[in-house]
C-alpha cells in the first residue's frame, strides 16, 4: 500500500477556493469534491471557514480573524492543511486541474482523460428524464425479460460460444465491446446529470497499471442522497443489461445469419455485469457498497483491519480497534486486498501471448508491467509484516476515497 505523501505546497498569499470546488451538507458534516474526482469530509465549522476563502484577504488577515475563533497556531495549521489538501487556489492546482491530461489516482490506477462532458450535462440530464419516465422503464424491463426468455431457451448456442471461444472472431466482439463500455460510461454519466450532479471527466484508465478501462469521473454523485448515488453506479451496467438482452433476442433470431457473434456479445455483457458488481476494486459493485453502508473509505479501512488482523496472526502484534464497525470487515478486507493481485495475475497471463507476438517491445512491456505488479506484491507484503511489528505504527491511516466509475 502507498503512504499518501504530503507536498509541502506553500499557503499562497491571498487564500481563495479552488474553483470548481463543491460543497454539499451531509449531516453534521460537509461533503467536499474536487476538480479532479477527489472528495473529503470535513465538519460545518471548517467548511464554513474554508468558504469565505475568496481572495480578498492576505494569508495574515484570514489567520488573524480565525485566530479569535480557534487560537493563533490551529487557524496557521489549518490553513497549511487546506493548501496541502489541494482546497485553495495554487500553481499546482491549477495546473492539475486544467493542464495535465494524465494523472495517477491512488492506490495505484492512471487516468487519461479523454472528454469533460460540462458542455453535454444538459443534453444528458435531458436524455435521462426521457429514460427515467414511466413508459420507457416499462419497456426497459420488457426487454429485460425477453432477453433472458430468449438466452434461457437457447442455452445450447449459448454454451457453445462459451467453452469453443472462436479464433477468428474475439475482434468482432473486443470491437462491439469498445461501444459498449463507453455507452457504459456515459450511462454513469446520464444518470448523475439527471440527478443534478456534474460529471466531470471521461477517458480512459489503467486499473493496477495493466488492466485498461474506460472511465467517468462521478465523484460529484456524493452531493446525492443514497438512493440516487445507487442509481448512478448502476447506471452503466443498466446499458450492459439492455445490450444483453438486445443480443439475446438477435442471437434467438439469428440475424444476419450472425449467431455466434450475438451470443458471444452476450456472454461478454454478463460478464462485464458480474465483474463491475464485485465490490472488491473501486468499480461501481464498491459505489453501491458504499450507497449501501453510507461511510465514507470503507475499502481502505477494511484493508487496514484485514492487515492488522494479519499482523496479530503471523506476528502476535497488538490488537487494534477496529476501524470499520462491521462483522465483514476483516473478510472483506483480505478479499479487497486479494482481488487486484488476481486481477493482475490474470490480466498478465491474458496478455502474454498478445505482447509476445509483437517482438521484444511487447516483451519489454510484459516484462515492466510483471516487474509493477510483484514490486507492489512485495511492497504489500512487506507493509503488513511491518505494521505487524510496530514498526510503521502510523501507516495504520486513512486515505481520501477517490471516485470514478471504471471498467464498462
Ligand atoms: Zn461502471
Amino acid at each position: 500500500m502507498t503512504t499518501a505523501t504530503v507536498l509541502p505546497i506553500p499557503v499562497p498569499q491571498r487564500p481563495a477556493v479552488r474553483h470548481g470546488v463543491e460543497f454539499t451538507a451531509r449531516g453534521e458534516q460537509t461533503v467536499v469534491s474536487l476538480p479532479e474526482g477527489t472528495y473529503l469530509r470535513i465538519g460545518e465549522d471548517a467548511a464554513d471557514l474554508l468558504r469565505c476563502l475568496d481572495g480578498t484577504r492576505s494569508r495574515d488577515e484570514v489567520t488573524r480573524t480565525w485566530s479569535a475563533r480557534l487560537g493563533p497556531e490551529p487557524s496557521t495549521a489549518l490553513l497549511e492543511r487546506f493548501t496541502q489538501l489541494g482546497l485553495l487556489e495554487t500553481e499546482t492546482c491549477t495546473a492539475t486541474a486544467h493542464g495535465r491530461r494524465l494523472s495517477h489516482r491512488k492506490p495505484a490506477m492512471l487516468q487519461l482523460t479523454l472528454y469533460q462532458p460540462v458542455r453535454t450535462v444538459a443534453v444528458l440530464a435531458r436524455a435521462g428524464r426521457l429514460l427515467s419516465r414511466r413508459p420507457v422503464a416499462l419497456m426497459y424491463v420488457v426487454l429485460l425479460v425477453c432477453g433472458m426468455y430468449a438466452a434461457m431457451t437457447h442455452r445450447a448456442p449459448l454454451t457453445t460460444s462459451l467453452l469453443h471461444p472462436s479464433r477468428d472472431m474475439w475482434w468482432h466482439v473486443l470491437l462491439a465491446m469498445l461501444l459498449v463500455n463507453i455507452c457504459h460510461e456515459l450511462g454513469h454519466a446520464t444518470a448523475l446529470a439527471t440527478l443534478g450532479g456534474n460529471p466531470r471527466r471521461m477517458g480512459i484508465a489503467l486499473l493496477y497499471y495493466v488492466c485498461p478501462a474506460f472511465f467517468c469521473d462521478v465523484s460529484s454523485s456524493w452531493s446525492l442522497p443514497r438512493r440516487g448515488r445507487a442509481v448512478v453506479a448502476l447506471g452503466g451496467i443498466l446499458v450492459n443489461a439492455a445490450v444483453a438482452a438486445l443480443a439475446a433476442l438477435a442471437g434467438a433470431a439469428d440475424l444476419a445469419g450472425q449467431g455466434p457473434f450475438w451470443w458471444r456479445l452476450v456472454i461478454a455483457n454478463a460478464f462485464t455485469i458480474t465483474a463491475n458488481l464485485l465490490p472488491l476494486i473501486r468499480l461501481d459493485g464498491y459505489l453501491l457498497l458504499l450507497a449501501f453502508v453510507d461511510e465514507p473509505y470503507v475499502r481502505p479501512r477494511a484493508m487496514d483491519d484485514a492487515r492488522a488482523w494479519l499482523g496479530r496472526q503471523l506476528y502476535g502484534a497488538a490488537t487494534q480497534p477496529r476501524l470499520l464497525q462491521r462483522w465483514w470487515s476483516v473478510p472483506y478486507g483480505m478479499a479487497a486486498m486479494t482481488m487486484p493481485a488476481l486481477l493482475i495475475g490474470g490480466m498478465l497471463l491474458a496478455l502474454a501471448p498478445v505482447l509476445f507476438r509483437l517482438g521484444w517491445p511487447g516483451t519489454l512491456i510484459w516484462a515492466l508491467a510483471a516487474l509493477l505488479a510483484l514490486a507492489r506484491l512485495v511492497a504489500g507484503i512487506l507493509y503488513v509484516a511491518l505494521a505487524g511489528r510496530g514498526a510503521d505504527g502510523a501507516a495504520r491511516g486513512l486515505k481520501p476515497d477517490q471516485q470514478a466509475t471504471g471498467g464498462g
